[in-house]
């Protein structure tokens, strides 16, 4: 039987996202942390198929976890793509408990994979905000960045050495201009 945490060991607080929920003590990997809990809800009854809300955790085709009720802490648990917890559904108990993957050190914000159908449907159109794909997103901006610094020093490299073309020939233009100014003075002051 996986361990069960005795006391309390997580907090709701600030997430980048909102609200999420933070160990507070050290949680070994395989622990159960949290419920998630809240009123069956069967599919099959018309009033409870008409709920809707973000918080409802399907156990299977036919019963669902209202978890929006306020006692259910667990809804603050944010979702991430490499996360360090995970949803042990028991369909036949109805019941879900969010378990450590990882050891979780305190301080560290407790969170699990919600599924590619709530991925596909609310994060992929707006954009997972969690770490991983923040991490993913700054590394492929700052790829982007390196790219287009390395694409505009060719450029300055190219426009300079082009540049200097253009220098010399308009030096040696010049110098043409010049020699030919100066043969010309020379011969005025030959001249005078
Ligand atoms: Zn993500």
């Amino acid at each position: 039987m996986p361990a069960i945490a005795s006391r309390k060991s997580y907090r709701v607080g600030r997430s980048k996202t909102g609200l999420g929920l933070f160990a507070t003590m050290p949680i070994k990997k395989g622990t159960r942390i949290i419920r998630y809990f809240g009123p069956i809800l069967d599919s099959k009854i018309p009033a409870h198929d008409e709920i809707e809300n973000k918080y409802l955790f399907e156990l299977n085709g036919r019963w669902t976890i209202d978890g929006s009720v306020r006692k259910n802490l667990a809804r603050y648990i944010n979702h991430s793509c490499r996360p360090n917890a995970e949803s042990d559904v028991r369909p036949r108990e109805r019941k879900v408990f969010i378990r450590a993957i990882k050891n979780i050190e305190p301080g560290d914000e407790i969170n699990y994979d919600y599924g590619t159908d709530y991925f596909k449907a609310y994060l992929k159109p707006i954009g997972c905000k969690c770490e991983s794909c923040e991490k993913k997103r700054k590394k492929l901006r700052a790829e982007a960045r390196a790219e287009a610094a390395k694409v505009k020093a060719r450029t300055a490299k190219k426009l300079a050495a082009q540049g200097s073309n253009k220098g010399s020939k308009t030096k040696a233009a010049n110098k043409r201009k010049l020699n030919g100014h100066a043969v010309a003075r020379a011969n005025g002051r030959a001249r005078a």
